[in-house]
């Protein structure tokens, strides 16, 4: 039991420590264990009281998120102390600074952390021999082992880009922690591009460019993550170019990570897109079946968690597209089952991952994506989607576009018409009844639109 609410602890833990400075997650949570834990509350043991009162009236809010992200909803938490002196840790009260939860998470603590930092702002269990290797992933991880063996000597830059959840942090960071170790005398800097953005603006508001510059310009092995956030930001890439060439001029590593490639990222610099392709540019993809077993297996072994093999196959079964939230499912499935004591059936499972289970079906498709789709299919040109020709080997393609634009986005009628051409309502209203239509009564027309709408899925 103790080693299940390990496990659950370690998760909420690793949910809380990205909205601290690393000292003030390292003075008020790591000593703290989860005793006891039921459907409506959590106990953690700290070391006194100070801890409770401490925590309560500064991370309340962290702690709580920290806990619905794991468990799917909130939990009382109580406290009990080992020791019920008043003593507790010293501390500057003022100088704890919180970032309240938002989304997207930025990995990496406040900017006094990263010199002397514990760990640059990387969390431990992002190390390569906790990351479970694919065919979805292998190249990626094969030049991110290559890159930390040695430094600028391979691929440079590495860019790597993938949907949410595949592993980019995972690998940067495994990248960052391995270089450390390896040779301690290297400068490694580990921080997203939200960050970069931030401390730049900072460093012109207070007059020290020249510090900024030279922090940044000095380091060994620079990782930046999710530099879609400098789309439109102009002077913020202007500044991240200078740091680029001097870094690759000096033979210094660079990795990147994006949601997209840089040629899709809108609003960046030609400029900073040629630099960003110059080196390997490789894709995360989501996890095949047989891989998101194997990772279910690495992360029960990690957290101590016994689950029926049906319950696991269940999971990678049913969460395909993210494995942030494969790994949510498993923890939420290990705390009922330990709170319970009751092994979980199939259809409990549906119940409790609704959620996570709803999030897994909901298409994230764009309305150009369905365009381009749906013309490739049909072999028509993508301008055909929104041109004015009304030739009936157009209007069919134009009309199964408006239906899957329908059925896959929340554009109303009106937005798709907008999309497609400026056509009104009404012709969309009509596109989508003609091909509903046609569906019940043509195999050939249900075939050829399932096709397309899986492909989509993709
Ligand atoms: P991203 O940065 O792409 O959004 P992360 O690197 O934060 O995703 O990964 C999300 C979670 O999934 C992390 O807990 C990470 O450890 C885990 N993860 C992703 N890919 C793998 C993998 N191949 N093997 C093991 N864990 C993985
Ligand atoms: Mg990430």
């Amino acid at each position: 039991m103790q080693e299940t609410y390990n496990g659950i602890w370690r998760e909420i833990a690793s949910a809380i420590r990205p909205h601290l400075s690393a000292d003030a997650f390292q003075r008020w949570f790591a000593a703290i264990e989860l005793v006891q834990a039921d459907e409506s509350a959590l106990t953690l043991q700290v070391p006194n009281n100070i801890y409770q009162f401490w925590i309560e009236s500064n991370y309340f809010n962290v702690v709580q998120s920290a806990v619905i992200s794991v468990l799917g909803s909130a939990r009382e938490i109580k406290f009990s102390a080992t020791d019920s002196g008043i003593t507790g840790p010293v501390v500057d009260v003022h100088a704890e600074g919180v970032r309240e939860p938002l989304a997207p998470l930025s990995h990496g603590t406040g900017a006094e952390d990263l010199d002397g930092a514990i760990n640059h702002g990387m969390n431990p269990r992002n190390r390569f021999e906790a990351f479970v290797v694919g065919s979805n992933n292998q190249i990626a991880y094969a030049a991110a082992l290559a890159i930390s063996r040695s430094p600028a000597k391979t691929y440079n830059p590495l860019f790597i880009y993938g949907g949410v959840g595949l592993g980019k942090t995972h690998l940067m960071q495994a990248i960052g922690q391995q270089t450390i170790e390896r040779r301690k005398i290297q400068k490694v800097m580990y921080l997203s591009s939200e960050r970069f953005t931030n401390e730049f603006i900072d460093a012109i508001q207070h007059n020290k460019l020249v510090r900024f510059r030279k922090r940044y310009r000095q380091t060994d092995v620079l990782l930046i993550d999710d530099v879609q956030f400098l789309a439109g930001k102009e002077r913020s890439q202007e500044e991240f170019f200078h740091t680029f060439n001097t870094l690759f001029d000096g033979r210094k590593q660079i990795v990147l990570s994006s949601d997209r490639p840089p040629s899709e990222i809108a609003n960046l610099e030609q400029r900073l897109v040629s630099r960003f392709e110059s080196g390997l540019t490789t894709e995360l993809q989501p996890p095949d079946t047989e891989t998101r077993m194997a990772i279910l297996r690495k992360k029960a072994e990690e957290f101590h968690i016994e689950l029926a093999e049906d319950v696991l196959a269940f999971l990678a079964q049913r969460v395909r597209t993210n494995v942030r939230r494969l790994e949510g499912a498993l923890i939420r499935v290990a705390s009922y089952q330990s709170l319970s004591g009751l092994e979980v059936s199939c259809e409990a499972l549906e119940q409790l991952l609704r959620d996570i289970l709803r999030e897994e079906t909901r298409k994230t498709v764009t309305l150009e994506q369905i365009q381009k789709k749906v013309a490739e299919h049909f072999e028509v040109r993508l301008a055909d989607m929104t041109g004015k020709r009304r030739s009936a080997n157009i209007v069919f393609p134009r009309q199964v576009a408006m239906y899957l634009a329908r059925r896959h986005t929340k554009a109303s009628f009106q937005q798709i018409g907008e999309i497609f051409g400026g056509r009104d309502h009404g012709t969309v209203l009509h596109a989508c009844k003609t091909v509903s239509v046609r569906m019940k009564k043509e195999d050939q027309v249900r075939q050829t639109i399932v096709r397309i709408d899986t492909r989509l899925d993709r």
